[in-house]
């Protein structure tokens, strides 16, 4: 309860930032770590830069030692808003490298946001069986280059080109995929398959998949239907997980053809992702979302009643500290 009340306060819209480790050849190189995080329980975190030092205030603030548990905890009240009927988009935002796959996939070790907020889907549903009723499907799907690929559909052979998916609006504030499929999940085994399926095709296709992966941005929208038995009142809601194409910045410079083309497909869809959420905490009357396809898809889960979270993934590293402020930036702006 009071935890809906603080979103209500925000807007609706909350940003945590979490900070990946040093890895090991980074130790090696004898790397220095530019982000504080003295002030992590409060939110905060401060980056020294050139002798000076730039604090930033978030919803919450991982520090490396964070463990997927630890994010979870304060991520699994949107689970609850979901089977509320509410929609809920919860996304990873930073630069190729920072956890972002890390914090929202996970591995099968540490398994992460994904995994988590639908086994904490199946233990409120299983609490709630007495007076609700749910049904749970999910969809996964991908963003390149402007185009939506389906990730669960056969069409994702080695050297079949998956067919190309429109966004069409059947409704006022219903946009629906046509074509996309969906499958139906009632346990945790069913999940995993499907994350497992997704998560293959994305692979498919790329001569690399680590650079495709970090090109593209990667979207789980699962979808749930709910009859309250007692009143038969009827909700659907829709959550979606979205682990975003990598944020660092190409030098248009530096890349030619096809190269070129995403990267400003990726740039552009990054800012409009947040020229949307800065114009919804700003209430701004009108909210750009025909500006890519990624915001159009979500239209119907960003604004209104709808809540967002987004993880501000980053580097301790110095030799990363511009980037890392252009995300804290980001990530501010949003707020
Ligand atoms: P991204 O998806 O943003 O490109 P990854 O999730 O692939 O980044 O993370 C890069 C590497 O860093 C991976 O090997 C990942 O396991 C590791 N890593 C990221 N965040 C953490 C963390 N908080 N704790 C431990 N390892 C992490
Ligand atoms: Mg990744």
């Amino acid at each position: 309860e009071l935890y809906n009340k603080v979103l209500e306060l925000k807007g609706n819209i909350r940003v945590f930032c979490r900070c990946r480790p040093l890895n090991n050849d980074e130790v090696a190189a004898g790397a220095s770590v530019v982000i504080d995080f003295e002030s992590a329980k409060d939110g905060e975190l401060s980056v020294k830069s050139n002798g000076t030092r730039k604090t930033f205030k978030f919803d919450a603030v991982f520090d490396p030692q964070a463990e997927q548990a630890d994010v979870f905890e304060d991520t699994a009240p949107f689970a609850t808003s979901v089977l509320d009927g509410y929609n809920v988009c919860i996304f990873a935002y930073g630069q190729t490298g920072t956890g972002k796959t890390f914090t929202m996939e996970g591995t099968e070790e540490a398994r992460g946001v994904n995994f988590r907020t639908l086994e904490e889907l199946f233990r409120i549903i299983k609490e709630r069986q007495k007076q609700h009723q749910y049904s749970v499907s999910v969809s996964v799907l991908e963003v390149y280059n402007e185009q939506i690929r389906d990730l669960l559909s056969s069409g994702t052979q080695p050297g079949v080109v998956a067919k190309r998916l429109g966004i069409r609006q059947v409704g006022e504030g219903i946009h629906h995929v046509p074509g996309l499929a969906e499958a139906d999940v009632s346990n945790m085994t069913e999940v995993w398959e499907v994350l497992q399926t997704g998560s293959n095709a994305r692979a498919v296709g790329s001569t690399n998949a680590n650079e495709h992966s970090s090109r593209s941005h990667c979207i789980h929208c699962v979808m749930v239907k709910g009859e309250n038995l007692l009143t038969g009142e009827c909700t659907r809601s829709k959550l979606w997980l979205v682990d975003l194409a990598g944020s660092e910045r190409i030098a248009k410079t530096e890349v030619q053809g096809e190269r070129l083309k995403e990267t400003q497909n990726i740039n552009r869809s990054l800012s409009a992702l947040g020229d949307v959420i800065s114009a919804l905490a700003t209430k701004s009357p009108h909210i750009p979302f025909r500006n890519s396809k990624l915001t159009h898809l979500l239209q119907d889960s960003l604004g209104g009643d709808s809540k967002t979270l987004m993880f501000v993934q980053i580097s301790p590293n110095e030799n990363d500290l511009s980037e890392t402020l252009c995300s804290l930036n980001f990530a501010s702006r949003v707020k």
